[in-house]
């Protein structure tokens, strides 16, 4: 049968003859977004609360940590081996030092199998991606970028701290030390309508990732987004406007790109809006329903 996208789940599957399984790991970094190098008030969205699942808290340290996801994953899978996924705050935000000894510390595990870095495109050196590309080597490594937009008044809005051409080019540098680059959007940011997203989707899809990320615009308790919406709400996507949305957007990506994921899932009690009360799988089988039954599919503008 015909696949409507890119899935990640298959791509990953065909990267090792065994089952895989990310861990979180809070390695306890900051970011320069909220430690004041860069700003103070983070991006707008942003609430790390929302990231971290219960064996995932740096007080634990790496081993700890890997220890319990390890558990928790292995009940159902006891042969499945793991990705160590730094993934709260600013991955590669500490000394080059630093940095090596914590990825490494993680690679000790005979059941982690490779790393999942996410960081910021402002936060890393050509020494840092020198290191990583020479890593990359060693063993399986995606770094995961966080884009958000493409557009710089929005990336303004969001105080994301930086612009779109350094995307662009932290991207690009990535890319050509050969290290497999993720990306990372969410759709239906303040000041963002469809139209913006699918004017933003060709230029996503112009850039060497191999990963893409998608996310809906999440509202989470506690943050300056919260407010914003409190005193003035915008529109929030309801889930058959997002499947819509989704569904015009992947037009537009290069079939090669991997999809890894359409929505987030934050938790209940964080979460002020748009309450779907969706499951990850949940929504990429309505999502998946939707293509099969309207003959869309990844990247058919560009035939
Ligand atoms: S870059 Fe990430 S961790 Fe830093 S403020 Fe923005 S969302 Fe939060």
């Amino acid at each position: 049968m015909r696949k409507h996208f890119n899935d990640y789940g298959s791509w990953i599957h065909s990267k090792f003859p065994f089952k895989v399984q990310k861990i979180s790991i809070d390695a306890g970094f900051s970011c320069p977004n909220r430690d004041g190098r860069i700003s103070q008030r983070g991006c707008i969205y942003c609430d790390n609360r929302t990231f971290n699942p219960s064996y995932c808290n740096p007080g634990k340290g790496i081993k700890e940590q890997i220890r319990e996801g390890k558990i928790f994953f292995g009940r159902k899978y006891p042969d499945m081996k793991y990705l160590a996924y730094f993934q709260a705050f600013t991955n590669t935000y500490a000394p080059l030092d630093d940095l090596k000894r914590l990825y490494e510390e993680a690679l000790q595990d005979p059941d982690i199998v490779g790393l999942v870095i996410g960081t910021r495109p402002d936060c890393v050196s050509d020494e840092l991606l020198d290191y990583l590309a020479e890593l990359s080597h060693k063993t399986f490594l995606i770094v995961e970028y966080g884009i958000e937009s493409a557009n710089d008044e929005t990336l303004k809005l969001i105080n994301r701290g930086h612009g779109f051409k350094c995307c662009e080019e932290t991207i690009r540098k990535t890319h050509e030390k050969g290290i497999i680059t993720g990306g990372h959007i969410i759709l239906g940011l303040p000041g963002e309508d469809c139209n913006e997203s699918l004017r933003q989707a060709p230029i996503i899809s112009s850039l060497p990732l191999n990963i893409l990320k998608i996310h809906q615009m999440q509202v989470i308790k506690g943050t300056k987004l919260a407010r914003m919406y409190a005193e003035h709400p915008f529109h929030l996507y309801s889930v058959e406007e997002y499947i819509e949305l989704i569904a015009r957007y992947i037009q537009f990506l290069r079939k090669d790109l991997v999809l890894e994921r359409f929505v987030s899932q934050s938790p209940s009690d964080l979460l002020i809006a748009p309450k779907w009360g969706l499951k990850n799988f949940e929504f990429t089988h309505l999502l998946t329903n939707y293509l099969r039954k309207n003959g869309i599919y990844q990247g058919m503008i560009l035939e």
